[in-house]
């Protein structure tokens, strides 16, 4: 499924329930903290080599947290009237210049980079 495909099927589901204005961005935002929350439980307080065991171990909560995600991401974007995939293309294109991918595999870590001192 597309992006603008996946935005215009979530607007389709709000309108179906009479949804289209319930919860206001502020409350949509925190849904977002929420979900990202139930995912760092996952993962919180142990190594990479750790994560990635646990990330093997619950992958359907590692997608639901991806789903519930971009679903409440795209209801803000239908909330606001933004076009998700236009945004999502001109992020990557401000990367791209960002953090061109010769210079970044020189340093190996765009932290390093911008000047950060991390060991990755
Ligand atoms: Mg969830």
């Amino acid at each position: 499924m597309k992006i603008k495909e996946a935005q215009d099927k979530i607007k389709e589901f709000d309108k179906a329930r009479g949804w289209e204005n319930c919860w206001d961005l502020k409350d949509l935002s925190l849904n977002i903290t929420e979900e990202v929350g139930e995912f760092w439980s996952l993962i919180k307080w142990i190594d990479d080599e750790k994560q990635k065991k646990v990330i093997k171990e619950n992958k359907d909560q590692v997608s639901d947290f991806i789903g519930d995600t971009l679903f409440l991401i795209l209801k803000i974007a239908n909330r606001t009237k933004v076009d998700a995939e236009k945004s999502l293309e001109e992020t990557l294109k401000e990367y791209e210049s960002r953090m061109p991918a010769e210079k970044i595999k020189e340093v190996k870590h765009a932290n390093k980079f911008a000047g950060g001192i991390d060991n990755k």
